[in-house]
Order: C-alpha cells, then sequence, then structure tokens
C-alpha cells in the first residue's frame, strides 16, 4: 500500500462507504492504484455480490468481468496492444465489439469480457483503470468523483490517440445504447482538458499527477 494516498471507510448518508485521502501532494495515480488494490482481497468489508457479502473477489462466482463494459485508458490501451506487436488495427478488430467501434467508441469484446479465461483475467497485471477500480461496495461521494475523472480522462486519451492514428474510422450513431452514449458525451467533454492530454503524454501510471483531479 502506497502511504502517499489512505483508504478508509466512513458513513455518508447512513451507509459505510469507502474513501481514499491522499497524503502526499506528490501522489500519482499509481500511488492510488497501489493503495485501492487491497481492497479486492479484503473480505472484511460489505461487497454486494460476493459470497455472503464478505469475500475476496478471486473466486467470485457472479464476477463482475462476465458483464462488464470496459473501455480501456490509454496506459492500458497500449500495454495490451504491446502483446500484438502493436499492430493497433489487428488489436482492435480482433479484441473490440466490432458495432461500438463502428460507433467510434473503443469498448472490449464483453459478455464475458475477452480477456477472462477459465474466470481470470488473463491481463490482470495491465489491465484497464475501469477494470482496477470497480469494486461492488460503496464509495464516498468525493472518492467516488475523483476515480471516474482519472477513469474518464483515460478513455478520452485512448480515443483521442485512435483519432489521431486513424483507428476509428467510423462513427456512426446508430443502435447506439443509452450506455454508449453517455461514453460519447463524457469522451468529447474531457478530450480538451489538462487531465487527458497528461494520459496522453504518460507512459505509466506514475507520470500521472493525482492533483490534477483533486
Ligand atoms: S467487485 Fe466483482 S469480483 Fe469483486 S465481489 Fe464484486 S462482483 Fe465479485
Ligand atoms: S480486462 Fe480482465 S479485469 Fe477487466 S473485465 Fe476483462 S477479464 Fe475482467
Amino acid at each position: 500500500m502506497s502511504s502517499k494516498v489512505k483508504v478508509y471507510t466512513e458513513i455518508e448518508n447512513d451507509k459505510l462507504g469507502i474513501g481514499i485521502k491522499v497524503i502526499d501532494k506528490k501522489a500519482t495515480v499509481a500511488d492510488l492504484l497501489e493503495s485501492w488494490q487491497p481492497l479486492c482481497d479484503d473480505n472484511s468489508m460489505y461487497k454486494k455480490y460476493a459470497a455472503n457479502n464478505y469475500a475476496m473477489c478471486k473466486g467470485c462466482t457472479i464476477n463482475c468481468c462476465s458483464s462488464a463494459y470496459v473501455i480501456p485508458d490509454i496506459i492500458s490501451f497500449k500495454k495490451m496492444a504491446s502483446l500484438f506487436d502493436n499492430d493497433y488495427n489487428r488489436f482492435i478488430k480482433d479484441y473490440f465489439q466490432t458495432d461500438k467501434v463502428k460507433n467510434g467508441l473503443l469498448r472490449m469484446q464483453p459478455e464475458p469480457c475477452i480477456f477472462l479465461k477459465d474466470n481470470i483475467c488473463s491481463i490482470y497485471l495491465i489491465r484497464s483503470l475501469i477494470c482496477r477500480f470497480y469494486i461492488c461496495s460503496d464509495l464516498l461521494g468525493e472518492t467516488e468523483q475523483l476515480i471516474y475523472s482519472i477513469t474518464v480522462a483515460g478513455i478520452s486519451a485512448t480515443h483521442l490517440f485512435a483519432e489521431q492514428n486513424g483507428l476509428l474510422k467510423h462513427n456512426t450513431s446508430s443502435g447506439m445504447t443509452s450506455m454508449d452514449k453517455m461514453f460519447k458525451e463524457l469522451i468529447e467533454e474531457y478530450k480538451n482538458t489538462d487531465r487527458t492530454k497528461a494520459f496522453l503524454q504518460a507512459t505509466e501510471y506514475s507520470d500521472i499527477p493525482l492533483e490534477l483531479f483533486l
């Protein structure tokens, strides 16, 4: 656990929620991830879908990976593509949902996620922020907002990178769900922000200051 970011629980609106406190102003997204990771292994905290509501994520039979809507952030996207010799076009064709790509959305093939093998994530160490942060527990409002803004900035950077490199050739709106539309709007909203720029310029999560999101 990073000493720069502390994870704690507190009652908010009559519910126990998970919160984070940034201790060091120089903390990065990597520090947040390091402190967040132990929540998956925590069996003392209420998890809506865990066995008897108190269990580690490992071995979960509901497994959020079966239904997750995953759009990778740029750091994860590039690391995953490196497994395919950085052939971005092939990676997108083989691992992303074709109709969503036509909508201009890089959603990985779902239900279950294409990287779920024998109920285990086959790319665990390089999985996306959306996967790393998801936990079926209540979060404190400010923490939820912080995680949300980091994740959306990373996703927006992926789409900017894809557009700049001619990887998204279509942008139709046919067949879009309300979730697709919400993501598209958020991607546009975040595109020209310093947060998204920081993701685009970064190689690792440790290159991105948390301060940008506070
Ligand atoms: S976060 Fe996912 S894996 Fe963990 S208990 Fe909830 S549904 Fe299961
Ligand atoms: S990338 Fe891994 S953690 Fe994320 S949804 Fe797929 S299998 Fe689950």
